[in-house]
């Protein structure tokens, strides 16, 4: 399974979104000024959210497990 951890003490939520907005298949969602993680089971591994976020926020990791672990 996929596993996406977004560390919120580093996101800036809201006033970025860039990786709401640069995700292809809408695994993000932006709801209260917050980020959250919708839909992981979409993420295609593009990696291209972890390219534009400015903090380094964004963590995806395969795994064999059905449970994240986090
Ligand atoms: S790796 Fe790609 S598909 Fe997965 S959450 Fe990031 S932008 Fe979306
Ligand atoms: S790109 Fe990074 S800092 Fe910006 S909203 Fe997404 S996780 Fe937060």
């Amino acid at each position: 399974m996929i596993c996406i951890q977004l560390d919120y003490k580093i996101c800036e939520g809201s006033t970025c979104g860039k990786c709401a907005y640069v995700c292809p298949n809408n695994v993000f969602k932006i709801e209260n000024k917050s980020i959250d993680i919708t839909s992981p089971s979409y993420c295609k591994l593009c990696k291209e959210c972890m390219e534009v976020c400015p903090h380094a926020a964004i963590n995806i990791k395969t795994k064999k497990s059905a449970i994240c672990g986090y």
